[in-house]
């Protein structure tokens, strides 16, 4: 193809088109705010009339909505630019060891429906597992909002999956191994098959922290049985070449330590897992555990020292490598920070090169026990928001 081929040229101003669509939406908000044509135009350095023509197109695909004119201030009024609700939705699923989920997510994140089911999912078969989730999805999407276009289905799994995304590697939890959930899922929509994708349900809930704050960069940990983390740089989730990244609950903590769940000796999971805190404290429970600490007794405390001793060197490690400073705790791990703060931040402190000179923020991620599903929904919208052409030209030609 030579530049003189008019197709190529063609080409190329289709592709400067279509990416400065994704770039336009980029800037516009779901609930939270508003923005005018002029400031996005601003913000992206590009002129006035071609942001417009762009945001026109949005429109009419029905990606953006115009609200009221605000009154007032100097100038011609501003009309102010959000995320068009209930147009485009998402199925958000999730399989975990104990319940089965299903919700409708829409563009500005909004979830519509929430069809839950709970059971010992470890002792199902896969493909019952897979049946029962269809039938959950076919029941959230009764609920569909009228004229809306649904993007397809995304799966929150527990496990690591193969650099596709189709097959599960393992799922130790689940006892999932070599499962393709893909080929058990059977659903459809007008007669349409819908498509189903799988995700590492860490890496979904931590789109939900993103959702709330799009540029962000972070390491998230979740204390759940094992400790799940993901790591977001610039409001981009870190995949690694196979999306096997941000390990860090088998990141090693102690080379004569306890034997993890993966197989490995010492890993962060082994001590700060709900397993080796339960086995340290001799609680029952998390909850008991809080309990016992919160009553000031000595084998609780030392056992959640022990974790933020653990949790300090892996998340120090993590640090050094990543120029990361912002730390969102979940799980048990959120609830326990009160308990862990101080010697968290000294070890932190201690370890990791820049702490002096930059501070490190831990901040705990509230509780939100649908926060997988929520996120598979917005992955499902990612491939809206990154290629906007591709969905609203449908309707343009209309
Ligand atoms: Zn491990």
């Amino acid at each position: 193809m030579t530049p003189q081929d008019p197709s190529a040229a063609k080409m190329t101003q289709s592709s400067v088109r279509s990416a400065n669509l994704a770039l336009v939406l980029s800037r516009i908000p779901g609930e939270e705010g508003s923005v005018s044509r002029a400031d996005i135009a601003a913000q992206l350095g590009m002129t006035r009339s071609t942001v417009s023509r762009l945001i026109d197109d949005l429109i009419v695909g029905r990606l953006v909505r115009e609200g009221e004119t605000s009154a007032g201030g100097r100038g011609r009024p501003a009309v102010p630019l959000n995320l068009q609700r209930r147009s485009v939705v998402s199925l958000g699923l999730e399989v975990n060891v104990e319940r089965l989920v299903a919700t409708l997510v829409d563009l500005t994140g909004e979830v519509l429906v929430v069809r839950q089911r709970d059971l010992d999912v470890v002792a199902l078969d896969p493909a019952d597992a897979m049946g029962q989730l269809a039938e959950l999805a076919t029941e959230a999407l009764e609920g569909r909002p009228a004229g809306s276009r649904l993007t397809g289905a995304t799966l929150a799994l527990p496990g690591l999956l193969d650099r596709s995304g189709t097959r599960v590697l393992r799922a130790p939890n689940l006892g999932w191994e070599g499962v393709e959930p893909s080929a058990l899922w059977r659903l459809s929509v007008d007669g349409e098959p819908v498509a189903l994708r799988s995700a590492n349900d860490i890496d979904c809930s931590a789109l939900t922290v993103l959702r709330d704050d799009p540029q962000a960069s972070f390491i998230y940990v979740t204390g759940e049985v094992g400790i799940g983390s993901a790591v977001a740089i610039n409001g981009e989730i870190l995949a690694g070449r196979s999306g096997w990244a941000a390990e860090l609950g088998h990141v090693c903590v102690d080379p004569h330590g306890h034997l993890c769940g993966c197989g490995s000796i010492g890993c962060l999971e082994s001590v700060a897992g709900a397993r080796g805190l339960l086995r340290d404290s001799g609680q029952p429970g998390v909850a008991s555990l809080i309990a016992a600490a919160e009553a000031d007794e000595d084998l609780a405390l030392a056992t959640i020292e022990g974790a933020a001793d653990a949790l300090g060197i892996a998340l120090s490690a993590a640090l050094n490598l990543l120029d990361v400073e912002n730390i969102r705790l979940g799980g048990h791990l959120g609830q326990l920070e009160p308990f862990m703060r101080d010697r968290l931040a000294a070890v932190l402190n201690q370890r990791v090169l820049w702490a002096r000179h930059s501070g490190i923020e831990v901040e705990v991620v509230e509780r939100a026990p649908l926060r997988a599903a929520m996120g598979a929904g917005l992955a499902g919208l990612g491939q809206v928001i990154a290629d906007p052409a591709t969905w609203i030209d449908e309707l343009l030609a209309d």
